[in-house]
């Protein structure tokens, strides 16, 4: 039925027809049984890299064992020879005082490149070289012998081909699962900086990298506004925009007028992180310290992760924006309740926690219904602007102003005890009352703008938030009972309060 050759073949090809996870372990199964059947004493496995001319023995196979090899023979000047085992697939050779022959092996192998910052894939052109011995001088090749084995060196690479497409599978699959999972957790997580911080340490341990650093830009995208570091050790370092020098913030620029470009000499790699046009910032990976050579399939990899990580980061930056304007009133552009008592319950723990004052001031204005009524709506809005902007204006920074409804404004103020909060409220009552309505809406009428205030002070007056911001209600309802226009603290009205309702 089979001949003797097709026979051998088929049974070669059994043996090899399975899933090895690499070259090496797929030349450590095909090189036994070739020397079983040529009765062969040695056979050596060489990657061919042509453009270097160099031969790179890779794995020897004695009787015993196979073992793994690392050396370069450079064929320069073997042009003949090559040429010869190219075109022909096989070739015996006389320089050995016994016999040996090399074969050729072709396959191909995936890889990826880069072209104008997108990744491609192609498949890589790959050649090596089978050199089979006998030591015995009279035991030569046959013709027959040499067919065969020229037909079996095919199978092997055909191998080849098979177990470099599955490596390059498993490997990307990997790299891309574990990007992947980082990615999860990224969105995942609450805050942009935390999701960060997450990732990078992440990448440093999956990678192995010295040292990844992420570097943010400003809301113009011209210098860098924050650095995220992780070192060998997982730790995590920030830098503020006061803290980065003048020469890494010269890397923004470098890095963008670069690209992102792989230079397998070095152990240091950035990557812009861009969204369209927009620079988002870019990320650093380096081996600087132990000297290690960044792979390019990392570097691909990375890159890759770069594009998702650059989409992320201006999706939370834009999520961030959003946030940040919902915590503003449209009309007073003062924070909202809700912004405020977040910031409220921060403060009372604060002052709980080290003992520190802390004083609330309830504002209206008033007559408010009236100005309304009088002059429009429209005119009632633009006072309360005017109202709101002398507020923003003339607090402390730590202060938190809010429009706590209609014309109600609440207004907190940490480390300020009752004397100098009605300091405070001096002030604003001052520079409130300057306000002149616009007069062509009044008919030529000079009509200020008046307001009570309340104030009441932790730990004074109340010992929670809920009962210091009643006890400020409190106060101001007594100064809209006698008359309006002027402040009081909850400690010297006390005894007036016995009629206030809650509404
Ligand atoms: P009081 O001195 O007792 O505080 O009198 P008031 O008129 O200021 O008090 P009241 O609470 O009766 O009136 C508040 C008014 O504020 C009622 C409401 O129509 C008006 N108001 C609330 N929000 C806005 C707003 O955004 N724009 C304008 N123009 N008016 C508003
Ligand atoms: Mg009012």
């Amino acid at each position: 039925m089979f001949d003797k050759k097709s026979y051998t073949l088929y049974k070669f090809h059994k043996q090899l027809n399975q899933a090895f996870q690499n070259k090496r372990e797929l030349l450590e199964s095909a090189l036994p049984v070739l020397r079983n059947l040529f009765k062969l004493d040695r056979i050596y496995f060489f990657d061919w890299q042509q453009e270097r001319a160099i031969l790179s023995l890779r794995m020897m196979c004695k009787k015993e064992y196979c073992m793994d090899k690392q050396e370069d023979i450079s064929v320069i000047g073997e042009s003949n020879f090559l040429r010869k085992l190219l075109q022909e697939g096989i070739t015996e050779t006389e320089d050995l005082s016994y016999p040996a022959i090399y074969v050729l092996l072709k396959w191909q192998r995936p890889s990826m490149g880069l072209k104008n910052g997108e990744v491609y894939n192609y498949m890589q052109d790959k050649v090596g070289v089978l050199r089979l011995e006998r030591f015995n001088k009279r035991r030569g090749f046959t013709s027959q012998e040499k067919e065969l084995i020229k037909a079996l060196g095919q199978e092997i690479s055909h191998n080849l081909r098979n177990t470099e497409i599955d490596q390059a599978k498993n490997q990307r699959l990997n790299v891309s699962t574990a990007l992947n999972d980082l990615s999860t957790v990224f969105a995942s997580s609450l805050r942009l900086e935390d999701g960060l911080e997450i990732i990078l340490q992440g990448v440093q341990k999956y990678f192995r990298f010295d040292r990844v650093r992420l570097y943010l830009t400003d809301a113009y995208a011209r210098r860098i506004k924050s650095a995220l570091c992780v070192d060998i050790s997982g730790q995590v370092t920030r830098q503020t925009q006061e803290e980065i020098g003048e020469q890494e913030q010269s890397l923004l620029k470098e890095v963008f007028d670069a690209e992102a470009t792989y230079r397998s000499t070095r152990s240091v790699i950035y990557i812009p992180l861009k969204v369209q046009r927009s620079k988002v910032g870019f990320l650093a990976f380096d081996n600087v310290l132990s000297r290690r050579r960044i792979g390019y399939l990392d570097f691909i990899s990375l890159q890759q992760f770069a594009s998702q990580m650059a989409l992320s980061i201006d999706n939370a930056r834009l999520f961030e924006r959003v946030q940040e304007l919902s915590n503003y009133d449209e009309l007073t552009r003062l924070p909202v309740r809700r912004y405020f008592n977040e910031k409220f319950a921060e403060e009372m723990y604060r002052a709980k926690r080290f003992n520190l004052t802390l004083s609330l001031l309830i504002l209206d204005i008033d007559f408010f219904k009236q100005i309304n009524d009088n002059y429009g709506h429209q005119i009632g809005d633009w006072a309360l602007q005017e109202v709101s902007r002398i507020i923003r204006t003339s607090l402390r920074q730590t202060d938190v102003p809010c429009r706590f409804g209609g014309d109600e404004m609440v207004i907190m103020l940490p480390s300020t005890n009752s004397d100098e909060s009605k300091i405070i409220a001096k002030r604003l009552q001052d520079r409130i009352n300057a306000i002149t309505l616009p007069t062509k809406y009044t008919n030529g009428e000079e009509i200020h703008i008046s307001i009570s205030q309340g104030i009441a002070s932790f730990p004074t007056d109340a010992s929670s938030s809920e009962d210091l911001l009643e006890k400020a209600d409190k106060a101001l309802y007594v100064v809209k009972k006698n008359g309006r226009g002027h402040f009081a603290a909850y400690r010297e009205v006390v005894d007036q309060t016995a009629d206030y309702k809650k509404e």
